[in-house]
């Protein structure tokens, strides 16, 4: 079965496991690159596939995304 996603789970999701914040305000599917405020202040954009299952859930400053550990 598949989960289907709509914006008000997204934002509960990205609020319940993250620092950062949805800024988004339409899900139009899992390609879409959504914007996320970080706890730091700084905004990025992401895809919900990448937030979600490569728990890329900070923006690059913080969370670069080649970190070597
Ligand atoms: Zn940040």
């Amino acid at each position: 079965m598949n989960k289907r996603w709509t914006i008000d789970k997204i934002k509960t999701f990205v609020e319940n496991n993250s620092d950062s914040t949805l800024l988004t305000t339409e899900y139009h599917g899992f390609s879409q690159n959504l914007l996320f405020k970080c706890a730091c202040g700084n905004n990025f954009e992401k895809s919900f596939t990448k937030f979600k299952n490569k728990n890329q859930r900070k923006c690059d400053v913080c969370q670069p995304p080649k970190a070597s550990r």
